[in-house]
């Protein structure tokens, strides 16, 4: 499903949407003085349109990405199909593990594939043969950054990736448990593509509370979800990567900068 701020049919972002987000990245820029912001795109693994349309807006702009890799959707000829993005010049991207299988194991509440329906051994099983997955396809390109579907997970699962030497967990702002120490927290704060106002202008209005608030953060988290874009997102996409890129004080990052 598309977002409603989204319309299909228009071939350009309406300039009060562009001057808004302009007007609220720059009010925290003189509030904060400069910011860091990282992209975070989310359920890679199968190739698609979508993903290589994705992947040239931010290989247009060498601006960093980090992609969250599905082990289970990962094999050894999709990252071959991918050969490209890994070239030492393309060492922006930042490929880390989301999940195991991206599935839900909970029964009732929010959907969680690392929640409190799974034992200790269950949640450490599924790290490790996701991790070992992945590092046998993909190896030396693999940041030890973990997003949990559907961003959350259990404490319990966040001490089993610190043991396994992960450095850092990226969920929504505002997850809770806090993550244990020495597991750095990468929260996201911009839904970019799986919000679920009905209303359009609610929509943008909350996004750009998001933007605020991320400003005011050590690092502002952009989510993505390439399979949800149509051309306007990919045309609001492509605007908030060139806006950023246009500002000094403003570093687009990945989580290699920031472990
Ligand atoms: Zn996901």
């Amino acid at each position: 499903m598309i977002s409603s701020i989204y319309h299909a049919s228009e071939t350009h972002l309406p300039r009060q949407i562009k001057d808004a987000v302009k007007l609220t990245v720059e009010k925290g820029l003189k509030a904060h003085g400069k910011a860091m912001v990282f992209f975070r795109a989310d359920d890679i693994g199968v190739p698609s349109k979508n993903f290589e349309q994705m992947m040239a807006v931010f290989l247009k702009y060498r601006a960093p990405l980090c992609l969250a890799v599905v082990p289970a959707w990962m094999t050894r000829q999709r990252r071959d199909a991918m050969e490209d993005f890994f070239a030492k010049e393309n060492d922006f991207f930042c490929w880390h593990m989301h999940g195991y299988r991206h599935m839900n194991h909970e029964t009732k509440g929010k959907n969680q594939e690392f929640g409190p329906a799974r034992s200790s051994r269950e949640l450490l099983y599924d790290l490790s043969r996701g991790n070992q997955r992945l590092q046998s396809i993909m190896g030396k390109h693999l940041t030890p950054v973990f997003t949990p579907p559907w961003n959350r997970c259990s404490l319990e699962t966040m001490k089993h990736l610190k043991k396994m030497g992960f450095k850092g967990i990226s969920r929504s702002y505002g997850s809770l448990p806090a993550a244990p120490r020495g597991l750095k927290d990468f929260p996201v704060h911009v839904d970019l593509h799986t919000r679920k106002e009905k209303q359009a202008e609610k929509g943008w209005q909350n996004l750009l509370e998001e933007i605020r608030k991320g400003m005011a953060s050590p690092a502002c988290g952009i989510m993505i979800h390439h399979m949800r874009m149509n051309n306007q997102a990919f045309i609001f996409l492509e605007y908030l990567i060139k806006l950023f890129s246009g500002y000094k004080q403003i570093k687009i990052v990945s989580y290699t900068d920031l472990i």
